[in-house]
């Protein structure tokens, strides 16, 4: 098995040699109660087709009530943007709702469950608390 063959929630997808992930940017901008226009920031992601960043970048601004300016291949930005190094958009613990980084999530093992979480704590908290009456789970 090839390394690079697993995805970014450290799942093995089948399509990968169809869409190979590439670097996405996607820009965010705070919603400032008072009405004044809010700070921009510029984060990235490794991602394989639209869709799936589509969805990173929806459920990233819907749990961090940011909006979407936009979001595109990385290569396909402009100028200095194309090799600008940027913050990695980081995904949320299922059980705690930290932001961490996706290299260091760890997937839920459980058929069906597509949580992640930020630790081994709170993996186990999680399987203790969702599949503990699975029987699936040693
Ligand atoms: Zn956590
Ligand atoms: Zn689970």
């Amino acid at each position: 098995m090839r390394e690079d063959a697993i995805g970014i929630d450290g799942v093995l997808s089948d399509d990968h040699d169809l869409i190979p992930s590439v670097k996405w940017l996607v820009a965010f901008r705070n919603r400032n109660p008072d009405g004044h226009i809010g700070k921009i920031s510029i984060r990235e992601f490794l991602c394989g087709g639209f869709y799936e960043a589509f969805d990173r970048v929806q459920s990233y601004a819907e749990k961090t009530n940011v909006e979407v300016l936009w979001f595109k291949e990385k290569r396909a930005c402009d100028g200095p943007l194309t090799n600008s190094i940027q913050l990695q958009l980081g995904c949320f613990c299922t059980y705690c709702n930290i932001e961490h980084n996706t290299e260091d999530s760890i997937p839920c093992e459980e058929l069906y469950c597509k949580s992640n979480l930020c630790s081994r704590k709170c993996y186990e908290d999680h399987v203790e608390l969702k599949h503990r009456n699975s029987g699936t789970l040693r």
